[in-house]
């Protein structure tokens, strides 16, 4: 009876592995369609510069439109182009489509541009950004480029040389979610970022946690002393607001400020401001 039980449960299990590798592969199949079929789309999410009071620019957030599925996160799909090789062309796509429309926005409005570790690794990355961009038309010193930390552990060497040719054409880099992996001094000491960009776990709690803000506040104070810039990500509160500010953090980006926007909806602010919350005034 045991045994039976046993069977019957090893056979559940089975099921649901197929079912889950089964989805797997349709999933992988209807990514490597994604793009030719024209489902995915670059959205747009403002970043607000805290001394200046305004905004800086836009992160450009890539999303998924399946006919069945629905709106796909990145947080769910990314991790599968890396790993059937989708990223480089899919990444070089969103970059394109990032350049090319921040050079409609008004100046010097900036993009964010997030890069894989796989791009990131391609041993010509800085010459094919730089055609990227200069193909647009958008001014280089108006892109940045949003690096992990895991991309510095996957790059074999080589990391201080790939951002001091960004530097030199004029690009910026960020360190992405900066604190949620394996962060190191050693990274801030050696490579030469623009820009921290604090994780939003650190900032949702900031308000209620001591810790979370004695995090916060020592990293902003380092990286200025480091002559670096941080953006506060996840801010979603007047609170945290106040809080991020009171860290001297140089920039903040989060639901409070707004959520990601289509390229069309940005078109629509930019032609009239008063459809836009009222700290996304451009003029
Ligand atoms: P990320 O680069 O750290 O981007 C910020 C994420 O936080 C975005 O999620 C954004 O929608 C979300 N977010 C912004 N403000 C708030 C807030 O106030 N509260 C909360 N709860 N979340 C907020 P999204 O768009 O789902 O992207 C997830 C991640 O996927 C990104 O994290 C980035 O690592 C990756 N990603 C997105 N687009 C691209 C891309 O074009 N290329 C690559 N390689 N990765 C991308
Ligand atoms: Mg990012
Ligand atoms: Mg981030
Ligand atoms: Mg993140």
């Amino acid at each position: 009876r045991a045994k039976a039980a046993g069977r019957r449960t090893w056979r559940f299990f089975e099921h649901s592995m197929e079912a889950e590798l089964q989805e797997r592969l349709a999933m992988e199949a209807d990514l490597r369609e994604a793009l030719p079929l024209n489902q995915l789309e670059v959205w747009y999410q403002p970043i607000f510069g805290l001394a200046a009071n305004r905004l800086s620019g836009f992160e450009a957030l890539l999303r998924w439109r399946h006919p069945t599925r629905g709106m796909v996160s990145p947080g769910i799909f990314i991790e599968i182009m890396e790993e059937i090789g989708l990223i480089e062309v899919v990444g070089r796509w969103v970059l394109e489509q990032a350049t090319r429309e921040a050079n409609t926005w008004p100046a010097p409005l900036k993009v964010a541009v997030n890069l894989s570790p796989l791009q990131f690794r391609a041993p010509d990355v800085a010459a094919t950004v730089l055609q990227v961009v200069q193909a647009s038309g958008l001014a280089p010193q108006r892109l940045e480029l949003e690096i992990t930390e895991s991309a510095l552990l996957q790059a074999d060497g080589g990391v201080a040389e790939i951002l001091a040719a960004f530097r030199n054409t004029g690009i910026r880099t960020s360190l992405d979610d900066f604190g949620t992996r394996y962060s190191s001094l050693s990274y801030l000491r050696s490579f030469p970022f623009d820009k921290i960009k604090i994780d939003q776990s650190f900032v949702r709690e900031m308000a209620t946690r001591h810790d979370c803000l004695a995090i916060v506040n020592s990293v902003a104070h380092l990286a200025n002393q480091l002559g670096m810039a941080t953006t506060a990500e996840g801010v979603e509160t007047a609170a945290q607001l106040h809080a991020v500010r009171e860290a001297g953090c140089t920039e903040a980006q989060g639901y409070y400020f707004g959520q990601p926007e289509t390229a069309k909806e940005l078109r629509r602010w930019f032609e009239e401001p008063s459809r836009a919350a009222p700290f996304l005034k451009i003029a």
